[in-house]
């Protein structure tokens, strides 16, 4: 099999089903979480458009100069924009143009014939950060589509476009991976012996890309490691250093709500941890190298504790995504947190 999309069998078979009718869209939306694959897709596409040893059954060859050339980032008819400077929220930022280049590079390039390929591919990333006007762009683009040409809109979801957009296209859904999926995937990749595979595949809650970007990158744990350390230490607080935490979330909340929802995503998970370890299943325990002091937090925290703290998480993500201000949200998170305490 030459797909790298790892999972995602059902959008697999539409792509071939309709690449071997000579049937492929002039525009696809694909639609899934940060680091679940959205970009390898798009490029696994492109070589369907473009692979000159097709097979309806395996997919691209992944061997001839056109899906090789894909592959390396090479080929004159592949195009990846971005409308945030994060690719797929994975940090792959190298190769990527900002969307202000759409008016004069986008709107030149996707009138002209392929060079070296049969089809020209343009692929746009964060689509939901576009402005209005840049919006109205693609959708000139998208009503009527240059022969020869595929475009590939990559987005969380489809709910915040603009529904002239998402009609134009036909919308795939990429689906969280299974954890063994991804446990064998990273085991395929050429990754240190010491990189914690099983607890990456965990954290990864389905998403391979991530997974894969963790275990290359070791910033990426460490960075989740500070967030839960500050959560763990916020149970056993002072309500002063509690509201000194608070301020800095609401603080980061303007430049980066993503941060802020990681957090409170690392805490559920932790929290989750928690209650699997207080009821005797620690062999499902997500953050694997924290075992010790989860169990230590189980011993601390009663039962209906640990389900409060998991219920305040919830209600916290659910105002701070309703826009309820973001310090008023966050002071009443810590003020209702349980504290934990040792027991002797
Ligand atoms: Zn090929």
């Amino acid at each position: 099999m030459a797909w790298k999309t790892i999972g995602q069998l059902s959008s697999i078979d539409r792509i071939s089903k309709a690449a071997s009718l000579d049937r492929l869209s002039h525009a696809y939306l694909i639609c899934g979480m940060d680091g679940i694959g959205k970009v390898t897709f798009a490029r696994d596409i492109a070589k369907v458009a473009n692979c000159l040893d097709m097979s309806t059954s395996s997919g691209p060859c992944g061997s001839c100069n056109q899906c090789i050339r894909i592959d390396s980032y090479n080929h004159t008819d592949v195009f990846i924009y971005d409308a945030k400077k994060d690719l797929d929220g994975v940090g792959r930022t190298s190769t990527m143009v900002t969307i202000d280049q759409l008016r004069e590079d986008f709107l030149r390039q996707v009138h002209r014939k392929p060079y070296e390929g049969r089809t020209r591919i343009f692929i746009i990333s964060s689509i939901e950060s576009m402005r209005s006007e840049q919006s109205n762009i693609l959708l000139k683009t998208l009503e009527e589509p240059p022969d020869d040409v595929v475009i590939i809109l990559l987005a969380r979801d489809a709910s915040n476009l603009l529904s002239t957009i998402v009609s134009r296209c036909q919308v795939l859904h990429l689906e969280p991976v299974g954890e063994l999926e991804i446990l064998e995937y990273l085991g395929e990749c050429e990754l240190g012996s010491d990189v914690p595979i099983q607890e990456i595949a965990r954290l990864s809650r389905g998403r391979p890309e991530w997974a894969y970007q963790a275990a290359i990158n070791p910033e990426i744990l460490h960075i989740l490691e500070d967030k839960l350390n500050q959560f763990m230490g916020c149970l056993t607080d002072s309500l002063e250093q509690r509201f000194k935490l608070s301020r800095d979330l609401s603080t980061q909340f303007f430049r980066d709500r993503d941060g802020v929802y990681e957090f409170l995503d690392t805490a559920m998970t932790w929290t989750r941890d928690v209650l699997l370890s207080s009821s005797e299943r620690t062999g499902e325990i997500v953050n694997i190298s924290q075992k010790e002091r989860i169990h230590e937090f189980s011993r601390m925290l009663s039962t209906a504790d640990i389900l409060n703290i998991l219920k305040l998480i919830r209600i916290t993500f659910g105002n701070l995504k309703k826009n309820v201000t973001p310090s008023l949200v966050l002071d009443n998170f810590m003020l209702k947190l349980p504290v934990a305490t040792a027991i002797n």
